[in-house]
């Protein structure tokens, strides 16, 4: 089974590092014009630069999801280049303990995390069920699934993504447009590399397959979900956790 997905436009919001930018770069060896959006517009640059510089397709994008006029912003996208796949991939933590939460860290998780997705998927749609063909990819996380001390308002947004996805995918699947999520569990990123070594090999030791994820193992099930072959997969989410969470 080869993924081709050449003449397809792909949007990666959250693309300047981690797992975002490894979804861009895996997307763009499919064939796929990748879009990389984030709000450093160097990194995204860079990215762009390196897929480019491998014989791929992509651009980045200086956008900011939260910013007032992040519909016009991806209005404006869409004219120049309709998007075929969607993944909305950014998002941020604010975490503390729920008695201690301060509205703020609750406000700006969920505007990031689910705002955004909400505003940038009913723009980009429109499209994709006039062209009869489309894939929403929403980033969510197994915390959204089981929960986690300290991330009560991350938790509310990642399960929330996951309602809108299965709501969304009910609504626009007979256009043959797919909507699903992917919930990864621990991922090698600068949001974990901050944890000391012991706190790394009892979280490894939780893990049925003993390691943290790597980006590239999250970029790949979004290369599957994005692919043609995936046409018959909605509404679902798909747990790339290692075993963390069954
Ligand atoms: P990083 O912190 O490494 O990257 C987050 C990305 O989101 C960056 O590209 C950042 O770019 C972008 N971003 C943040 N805020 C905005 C904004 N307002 N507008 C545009 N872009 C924004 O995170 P990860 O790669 O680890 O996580 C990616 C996704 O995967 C997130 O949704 C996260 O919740 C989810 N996830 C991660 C897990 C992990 O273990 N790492 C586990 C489960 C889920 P910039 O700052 O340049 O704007």
């Amino acid at each position: 089974m080869k993924i081709d997905l050449t003449g397809k436009t792909a949007l990666v919001t959250g693309a300047s590092r981690g797992i975002g930018a490894s979804i861009a770069l895996r997307l763009a060896e499919t064939g796929a014009h990748v879009l990389c959006a984030a709000r450093s517009a160097d990194a995204v640059n860079e990215v762009a630069k390196n897929i480019v510089d491998n014989g791929g397709l992509a651009i980045g994008v200086e956008l900011d999801i939260t910013a007032a006029d992040v519909r016009e912003r991806i209005k404006a996208l869409i004219e120049q280049q309709p998007i075929d796949i969607l993944v909305n991939n950014a998002g941020i933590t604010a975490d503390d303990l729920f008695i201690r939460m301060k509205p703020e860290a609750w406000t700006s998780v969920l505007r990031t995390n689910l705002d955004s997705a909400f505003h940038i998927t009913q723009e980009v749609v429109k499209k994709m069920i006039r062209a009869r063909w489309g894939r929403v990819i929403n980033i969510s996380s197994i915390v959204g699934l089981m929960g986690n001390v300290g991330q009560a308002n991350y938790a509310a947004s990642k399960a929330a993504l996951i309602g809108f996805t299965k709501a969304l995918a009910l609504e626009i699947g007979s256009r043959s447009v797919t909507v699903n999520a992917i919930a990864p569990g621990f991922i090698s990123t600068t949001m974990t590399e901050a944890m000391t070594a012991e706190a790394r090999k009892a979280l490894e030791d939780r893990i049925a397959l003993k390691r943290l994820g790597t980006t590239d193992d999250v970029a790949y099930a979004t290369v599957f979900l994005a692919s043609e072959q995936a046409g018959y997969i909605t509404g679902t989410v798909l747990n790339v956790s290692g075993g963390l969470y069954t």
